[in-house]
């Protein structure tokens, strides 16, 4: 069995649903296990949705419903040519228990509430898409992640019963896809012991096609996307990308770590439990060979790879009482840092100096400099950018510094990392 997964781009409209039939087509008499997420931007609109809903703000909330419900159903009726199909009705029922939803009890719990609404976008995807499989004759079922991805109950960031969900899949799952030649199911979500919808984090499907793909021994997973692979850096900060056309799943992992946005972080770890190939391919050549993730790790060091963050902002911790950063600074500082959940970019000492890279959107600073003032001097500058360049070499390092000044510079064997400013013309 091969894993596809089809993310929110590759069913935006009713084109693109009948492009991801044309590439199944392509895999004819192979059993596919396909992972779909919400069609477009439908997962930002189901957020807005929860909002509207917690906030008791009904015009919003019934505005927001039929905009998405026409949003399906312009596609729908661009896909399918009867109207009296039974999934307009599995759509409208969707659509009218969400509507209801706003008589309810207020509800109580945020993320719990999230979870049950934002989750409908995959429920939505993956009921017409199967539906329009079969009108256009393929063999194509639908299988239902709240019964087969079983999770704890940390809504919104549910962490994956591994034991229970092999089970399912082996139970549930392989033996209906005997029946047919594709079971499609939903990216991003699974179920509670009490039988409540959880979801898996944001971009979470590619995750989904790794839980799938692990759970049943796959052949191997292809995420198809709207670039003709992994390249060696966002083409929004770079001219000239290249594709990287065979990568280790180590590689991949670091990556992804420092930022690289092509596959969700989680996915990689189940796959390389079980050395199962992972292919980055276009959905719009899907005859194109894209990038193949695997175990070798003798490619990696073939071109180097850069990743930017930007928006960072570096703050540095003197102790006002010139004692050296040792441990007992060093586990102060992050007990501090905790409080605030800050999530570190990039980490630097000297001996009387600790120096932390932020990024600037998720940072409250005044809480911070309230926090450390009482011990510690506390300077910061905002506005700074995060290079990092895997498999460097000089030249590497001066094409991304042309222009800038270099705050810091961080190397090992593999990677530097340097915070850079653009130099502002006096
Ligand atoms: N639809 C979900 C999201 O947009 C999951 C995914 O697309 O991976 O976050
Ligand atoms: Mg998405």
């Amino acid at each position: 069995m091969k894993v596809f997964k089809f993310g929110g781009a590759s069913v935006k409209d009713a084109n693109a649903v009948k492009n991801v039939a044309k590439i199944v087509r392509l895999f004819e008499g192979e059993k596919l296990g396909i992972v779909i997420s919400a069609m477009g931007k439908t997962t930002n609109a189901m957020e807005s949705i929860v909002d509207a809903l917690c906030k008791r703000d009904e015009e919003s909330f019934h505005a927001l419903v039929s905009e998405r419900k026409s949003f399906h159903l312009t596609i729908m009726n661009e896909l399918f040519g009867d109207k009296t199909l039974n999934i307009f009705d599995e759509v409208n029922t969707v659509f009218s228990e969400l509507s209801a939803k706003f008589s309810d009890p207020i509800p109580d719990n945020f993320d719990f509430e999230y979870d049950q609404i934002v989750s409908l976008g995959e429920v939505l995807s993956t009921k017409i898409v199967t539906a329009f499989l079969n009108t256009s004759g393929l063999k194509a079922g639908w299988a239902d992640a709240r019964t087969l991805i079983k999770t704890d109950r940390k809504y919104r960031e549910a962490e994956v019963d591994w034991t229970t969900t092999e089970e399912r899949f082996h139970t549930d799952f392989l033996p209906r896809l005997e029946q047919k030649d594709m079971l499609i199911t939903q990216g991003f979500m699974g179920y509670t012991s009490e039988g409540f919808t959880t979801t898996l984090g944001r971009e979470g499907s590619d995750f989904t096609a790794g839980i799938l793909a692990y759970c049943c021994n796959a052949e191997s997973v292809t995420i198809w996307k709207d670039v003709p692979g992994m390249l060696n850096a966002d083409p929004k900060w770079f001219d000239n990308t290249i594709k990287l056309d065979k990568i280790s799943f180590k590689e991949a992992i670091e990556l992804s770590y420092y930022g690289a946005s092509v596959i969700h972080p989680k996915t990689l770890k189940p796959l390389k439990n079980k050395s199962i190939p992972l292919y980055v391919k276009s959905f719009i050549h899907p005859e194109n060979d894209g990038t193949m993730i695997q175990s070798s790790t003798s490619q990696d060091h073939l071109i180097p790879s850069f990743i930017f963050k930007m928006d960072q902002i570096l703050f540095s911790f003197t102790p006002k009482d010139f004692s050296f950063i040792v441990e007992k600074n060093l586990s102060d500082i992050f007990d501090r840092l905790a409080k605030v959940d800050a999530k570190i970019n990039l980490m630097q000492n000297t001996a009387l100096n600790f120096s932390i890279l932020l990024d600037e959107k998720k940072v409250d600073v005044d809480a911070i400099l309230e926090l450390f003032e009482d011990s510690y001097e506390i300077r910061y500058n905002a506005g700074l950018e995060l290079v990092t360049i895997r498999h460097y070499d000089q030249q590497t390092i001066e094409r991304v510094t042309v222009d800038k000044e270099v705050l810091l510079e961080q190397k090992t064997r593999e990677t530097a990392r340097l915070i850079v400013r653009q130099n502002v013309a006096i």
